[in-house]
């Protein structure tokens, strides 16, 4: 499942995601899926990036993308700068079947100052189809000159369970969305008003998805439909919208034919 750190929902969706993320969290794991889904929506070619089902996003979600590259230190040592150079030559090599490369670094503050130089050439003077994910759970260990030419964007982590709470409700709503009756939305949007916002938030992209996922059967129009109305809602409690108005928006849009 490709989850999208919120911050850069808005930003996937509108194909403006800038070349150079710092992305930070303990947990590598979800440092990770936020990398895979982050590098997903850089190089889809669905309707609204990361879609999760183009091709694209497929080997990017499983980490096969050969466009998708992840550089790492070995196991107790640090990032060389030999590695960053052989990065760089490969970044000068144009996409083998997208339109742009990821680089995934792990790890990123394991760069020596060596190598956070020969970095920072790369940042800088990259081509402009390359882009970057920096993932460090310490990013103070950068250079400032790095951390300046990246947009830095903290990971929220959730534990297994959280997420198998999360999808059941998401697609609990998305039943909601596509086949329930009114009175039964509206009642579950009532019951949501005093969420907190990134709650909500997380919860409207995980129902996009499973939106997208029942797309199967007859709702094609009107899921397509909800699935941008979720993902327009996302970005509005991302840039501060109200949670009660938010949840009325969804309501009333459903309700339209
Ligand atoms: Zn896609």
């Amino acid at each position: 499942m490709l989850t999208l750190p919120p911050a850069l929902a808005e930003r996937a969706r509108t194909g403006t995601l800038a070349h150079a993320y710092l992305l930070t969290a303990e947990d590598p794991v979800v440092l990770r899926d936020a990398a895979r889904a982050t590098a997903a929506a850089l190089v889809c070619q669905g309707e609204t990036p990361p879609c999760g089902e183009c091709k694209h996003c497929r080997k990017a979600e499983k980490g096969v993308h050969p466009d998708v590259i992840t550089v790492a230190p070995e196991p107790g040592k640090d990032l060389t700068v030999e590695q960053i150079r052989s990065l760089r030559q490969d970044a000068y090599i144009r996409p083998n079947e997208g339109k742009r490369k990821v680089y995934i670094v792990e790890n990123a503050q394991k760069m020596n100052p060596n190598a956070q130089n020969a970095f920072l050439k790369v940042l800088e003077d990259g081509p402009a189809y390359a882009a970057f994910l920096l993932l460090s759970p310490t990013p103070a260990a950068l250079l400032p000159t790095i951390r300046s030419r990246c947009e830095t964007v903290a990971v929220s982590g959730r534990a297994g369970t959280e997420d198998a709470d999360l999808a059941r409700r998401a697609g609990e709503l998305a039943g909601l969305l596509l086949d329930g009756e009114r009175w039964r939305l509206i009642s579950w949007c009532t019951e949501h008003e005093k969420d907190k916002r990134e709650d909500a938030a997380a919860l409207l992209e995980e129902t996009r998805r499973a939106v997208l996922r029942y797309r199967d059967g007859k709702n094609t129009p009107r899921a397509v439909r909800m699935a941008r109305t979720l993902q327009e809602l996302t970005a509005r409690l991302n840039g501060n919208a109200n949670v009660g108005c938010v949840w009325g928006a969804l309501w009333a849009e459903a309700g339209e034919t």
